[in-house]
């Protein structure tokens, strides 16, 4: 019952860096116990446009700051559902009154999951789809007698959310260190795939997936098949590798060595699902035809205008659940529906103006485009996505204090542009990636703009050095 060694990592876990300066923070404390008060105050939002009370305006990169606005702020249709929704039936508690709204939203949702996915629930973050994830495949095994299965494999790094359940399935050290003694023992960590930086001289995607499908499969049996539940891995990471997407082979041979034992594969796609990588579900553009038995999404989902999160589920697990009687899960807010008929909306929004399309477009500029603007620039290693997710990773190893990917944020706010920056140390390893993840609706003539306004910070950090 004791989690394996962790295993050997040539790179950083990473995690949103810190602000590169703190000496604007007033002697005085915030009311807020998360003080905002070292940065910009933000007095109006329309579409991918930030106005701040000092009056600069900021283009968004990031959707909001954590790819969550896809369809940008403002959006009147949204806005009118909101109103419309709440004038019908603001609230109704999911355990004593039922409403259409939560049902026909999954409903909506398992029509376009190629049949991966029958069932939904709607909850009101992505920590709170990944609990949800948590205790589903624990009940989905114990409604099949096997209570014994207790177990959890997810990889390093990984970010699954912050409550202590989430927290003790990811694997991001400065997110959980103080927490260590409160999460379970029964989670483990294998390696998350990162073939450009960790593969062999020689060896092809294929052999690399297969390799870290094997260290699964050695893991399961260390732990004994018996007694592991689930899989836990992100179709394409975000947060805690910079946006990392699969090499090749890989869904296929982890969810070989998943059958082979009887082991639920659960895909959070609380980031990457939503359309953000250019279809509806993340592992429907990643994973080469692997189906997940359990689904998390959230941000894009509510486009930022309400907080919800889904949790969805394969025939599976629903026929097990079922069978038992009833999902064991309940929240105040579960499949509220105000919630609810604004992520129908924003879902419909996306399907009837084609805007995946516009996702897989602009995401396949902004990497062509970012990758000359950037070509003469060593510092700049390596740019990669999928859709609107695109990862620019620069040379950590410059010993910066604030760190490198903290200094282009910075510089590229004071030069109007919002992006991520994700910063982390391992080892003495440094890992610096700017993250980049507008809303689906970014014009051709903006995403240049996202890339000019970058570049432009990149290059003036690094003269400044
Ligand atoms: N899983 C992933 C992959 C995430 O990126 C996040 C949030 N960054 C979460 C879970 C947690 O979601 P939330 O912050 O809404 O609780």
């Amino acid at each position: 019952g004791q989690p394996l060694p962790t295993p050997p990592v040539a790179h950083p876990t990473q995690a949103e860096v810190e602000p590169a300066s703190k000496e604007d923070s007033p002697a005085s404390p915030s009311a807020q116990l998360h003080h905002t008060s070292a940065q910009p105050l933000v007095a109006a939002a329309d579409g991918l446009t930030f106005i701040l009370s000092t009056g600069q305006v900021v283009l968004d990169a990031i959707s909001g700051g954590a790819a969550v606005s896809c369809l940008g702020n403002g959006n009147a249709e949204v806005l009118e559902t909101m109103l419309k929704q709440g004038k019908q039936m603001a609230y109704a508690y999911h355990q004593s009154l039922g409403h259409e709204i939560g049902e026909k939203l999954a409903e909506w949702l398992c029509e376009r999951s190629d049949g991966a996915l029958v069932a939904g629930a709607f909850l009101n973050s992505g920590s709170e789809a990944m609990e949800a994830a948590i205790k589903l495949v624990r009940q989905y095994w114990v409604e099949c007698g096997r209570p014994e299965k207790q177990h959890i494999i997810a990889r390093f790094p990984s970010y699954h959310g912050n409550t202590l359940g989430a927290l003790g399935v990811g694997s991001i050290p400065s997110r959980r260190d103080i927490y260590k003694p409160l999460l379970c023992d029964k989670i483990h960590h294998v390696t998350s795939p990162q073939y450009k930086r960790l593969s062999k001289p020689g060896e092809s995607e294929e052999e690399y997936s297969a390799r870290l499908a094997s260290e699964l499969e050695d893991t399961i049996l260390s732990i004994g098949p018996d007694k592991v539940m689930a899989f836990f891995a992100e179709p394409v990471v975000g947060a805690a590798l910079g946006v990392m997407p699969p090499p090749k082979g890989y869904f296929p041979a982890i969810a070989a060595v998943c059958k082979r034992y009887d082991i639920l594969l659960v895909m959070d796609e609380v980031m990457s699902g939503s359309g953000r990588v250019g279809e509806f579900f993340a592992h429907q553009a990643v994973a080469e035809g692997v189906k997940p038995d359990v689904l998390a999404m959230a941000k894009g989902l509510g486009g930022g205008y309400v907080t919800i999160s889904a949790i969805m589920v394969g025939q599976k697990v629903a026929n097990k659940v079922r069978q038992g009687g009833q999902w064991k899960n309940s929240h105040t807010y579960q499949n509220h529906p105000i919630n609810c008929a604004v992520a129908q909306k924003v879902m419909e929004i996306i399907e009837r103006d084609d805007l995946l399309s516009n996702v897989r477009a602009r995401g396949e500029q902004l990497i062509s485009e970012m990758t000359e603007a950037t070509r003469d620039i060593p510092s700049v290693v390596d740019i990669r996505g999928k859709g609107l997710f695109v990862g620019v990773e620069l040379d950590g190893s410059i010993g910066l204090k604030p760190r490198i990917a903290a200094r282009v944020k910075e510089q590229a706010f004071k030069n109007g542009l919002l992006v991520m920056g994700l910063s982390g140390t391992i080892d003495g390893v440094q890992g610096e990636t700017i993250v980049l993840g507008p809303a689906y609706t970014v014009t051709e003539e903006q995403i240049s703009e996202i890339v000019r306004l970058l570049a432009k910070s990149i290059e003036e950090v690094i003269e400044a050095l």
